[in-house]
């Protein structure tokens, strides 16, 4: 028996459709009209599940830069590649998550993996826009390209659901992934009929977006794909029942009370650092790919 108590739910939040790149067929429920952050995220792109023609040219994503965040890379299905001009590259595949810290800047570019582009075949994926406190926006940018292997996991009670722990801790189980600030990020999946309580610091935002599926939450308040739902900040508990077959992230964090200063992909504290940050990014202070020098 589900328990009809838990942590409040403050909004269920409906995704917009974008188009990100020539590559990127995205629904967005974060940042909107209902939601400007969750801090310390700041923004959700839910990409496909969407079909991939066979093409010699992958399609993706041109360089573009980013100043004084991290974007959090998790994908489900086809695989993609990335590179960026602080000279990390890599590929990430079903079940892996790339952790990029853009720190003080760089330019990078996110593109369907050239194999992957040959073959064909379907694309999801979701991206997260991670902020950093103040004092880290202009560290050195950081690449962490984490492997499904790597990514330790906890059973549901009834041993048929797996909560896959990126970061922070969860039942005692640590995730790999660093992160500046205090952040549980849970990769959840639940076969339908499945029930878990996910605990979560009271004082964390939460947000639980809904990748595919759909769950009922303390016990008659649905939610299904592609829907975000964001908790208040009175009880620990979420009590989930998967009623499809269900893939959750759960994002969870301490937020970060500082003021939020954002233009396209810079994200500062002030409007003078967005200023500065257009400046650097023009003169080629956020670096520039081999073949463009
Ligand atoms: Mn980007």
């Amino acid at each position: 028996m589900t328990p009809t108590t838990g942590r409040r739910i403050f909004q269920v939040i409906d995704g917009n459709k974008k188009f990100v790149g020539d590559g990127f067929d995205v629904t967005s429920p974060m940042p909107g009209p209902r939601i400007r952050q969750l801090s310390p995220f700041l923004l959700i792109d839910h990409t496909g599940p969407m079909p991939v023609a066979p093409t010699e040219a992958p399609l993706g994503t041109p360089p573009h830069p980013h100043r004084g965040f991290e974007t959090v890379t998790v994908v489900y299905e086809g695989h993609l590649a990335h590179r960026d001009t602080a000279g990390h590259s890599g590929t990430l595949g079903p079940g892996d998550v790339q952790w990029m810290t853009a720190g003080a800047g760089l330019l990078h570019e996110e593109r369907h993996e050239p194999e992957f582009a040959r073959r064909g075949g379907t694309l999801e994926l979701l991206q997260l826009w991670v902020n950093v406190p103040a004092q880290d926006k202009m560290a050195p940018p950081r690449y962490q390209n984490i492997q499904a292997q790597d990514i330790p996991e906890v059973a549901t009670a009834d041993g048929r659901g797996r909560i896959r722990v990126v970061s922070g801790t969860y039942e005692g189980v640590a995730g790999p992934a660093e992160t500046f600030s205090p952040i549980t990020l849970l990769d959840v999946h639940l076969p339908a009929g499945t029930e878990t309580t996910i605990s979560l610091p009271a004082d964390y935002n939460v947000g639980i977006y809904v990748v595919k599926g759909a769950i009922t939450m303390h016990g008659n308040r649905p939610a299904a794909t592609k829907q975000l739902v964001v908790f208040g900040w009175d009880l620990p508990e979420v009590h989930l029942t998967a009623t499809e077959d269900a893939v959750l992230l759960v994002l969870a964090g301490a937020p970060i009370e500082e003021p939020l200063a954002t233009y396209g992909p810079f994200v500062m504290n002030t409007n003078r650092e967005l200023v500065q940050a257009i400046a650097d990014f023009e003169s080629g202070g956020m670096g520039q790919f081999p073949e463009d020098k």
